[in-house]
């Protein structure tokens, strides 16, 4: 349930409402808006129903979130969530690109991609340090010591880093180490993964999972949100379908229904969703004019060689060369691009 509060309430108002809600037994979740303030409820919805507070003074109306997500429904918070990630925060209307190798296999490689898609104007780098992989035979990342090298890339050269997080056990080290968790396609309905990123507080990147519906993976973001970490940006990185001809299907209608759907940003990735660098750009393009938040690309030095993901690797030269069309199609919509900072 959501109460909303008549337009500018005081903070003593506001207050006798919160309390109320509590009595109630239920948890109040408070969302100021520019002119008005709503409180999602979550608990026992019949006790609230049953409650007298319409006749409080700052009430002005309680309606009832339909969804099976609460905190992530867009009714259930007063404007748009925005994730903090460096100097900036995803959500902000701006279109923000992350970017970085699939795979850190180096401390050399990670800091000239990183100057690089600096340099083109991404805003956070993302590397794996360990890798969910098909084949238990594949590279699976170099653990420990790529969160090490992660560190000293974002020391020096100031950027955020992102990394996934694949297991229960390695939250706690992760999130001291990075800037934000990912939680990959394949563990998106890790519900014990899901419930530790919530409790660190970290922001989170929640890939859709490749046969999850929108549905399930707005559920997937509230466990996070039930932890208290209001953090989480969602990325669409393409489904399984019958078709074969690339990796996945970019499932583009899934960006204008979640920013309808919630108030989380909603980021793409077309490097998972195609499988080939060639096509990255047309996806990137299409995911900003669907209206994404954000992109998070795949870009190596040398992806010939790359130990994962190399197909879909962008050359450093190619991503910067995507940037310049990213800002025309941001400009078009009258959306604002990090500039490039050579
Ligand atoms: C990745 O981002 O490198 C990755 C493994 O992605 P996904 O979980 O979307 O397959
Ligand atoms: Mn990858």
């Amino acid at each position: 349930m959501i109460i909303v509060l008549r337009p500018h309430v005081s903070e003593e108002e506001l207050n006798r409402v919160v309390e109320h809600v509590r009595e109630l037994g239920l948890t109040p979740h408070v969302s100021r808006g520019v002119t008005r303030t709503i409180i999602g409820c979550i608990g026992d919805e019949d006790r609230l129903r049953e409650a007298p507070l319409l006749t409080l003074p700052a009430v002005e109306t309680i309606l009832p979130v339909e969804k099976p997500y609460k905190l992530a429904a867009r009714e259930f918070v007063a404007g748009e969530t925005l994730v903090p990630l460096g100097q900036s925060s995803v959500g902000d209307g701006a279109v923000h690109a992350i970017a970085g190798p699939c795979s850190v296999e180096g401390p050399e490689m990670l800091l000239q991609t990183a100057e690089s898609v600096k340099a083109a104007g991404a805003m956070a780098l993302r590397g794996g340090a360990f890798k969910p992989r098909t084949s238990p035979y594949s590279f699976r990342g170099l653990g420990n010591s790529a969160l090490d090298m992660l560190a000293e890339v974002r020391a020096e050269t100031g950027l955020p880093v992102i990394t996934e997080v694949l297991d229960t056990r390695h939250v706690t080290l992760v999130a001291e180490k990075v800037d934000c968790l990912q939680v990959g396609a394949r563990n998106m309905q890790n519900f014990a993964l899901l419930t530790e990123v919530g409790e660190s507080g970290k922001p989170v990147l929640l890939k859709r999972g490749m046969s999850a519906t929108l549905e399930d993976l707005l559920l997937a973001a509230e466990y996070i949100l039930a932890r208290g970490n209001p953090n989480v940006m969602l990325c669409e990185r393409g489904i399984r379908t019958f078709e074969r001809a690339l990796r996945n299907t970019l499932d583009i209608g899934a960006v204008p229904y979640l920013k309808q759907e919630t108030h989380l940003p909603v980021l793409v990735d077309p490097s998972h969703a195609c499988g080939r660098r060639d096509l990255v750009p047309a996806l990137a393009l299409a995911a900003v004019a669907a209206g994404a938040d954000g992109l998070l690309i795949e870009v190596h030095p040398d992806p010939e060689h790359a130990s994962s993901d190399g197909d879909q690797s962008m050359h450093l030269d190619e991503f910067s060369a995507l940037m310049e069309k990213v800002r025309d199609v941001a400009q078009a919509l009258g959306r604002p691009t990090p500039a490039p900072t050579r």
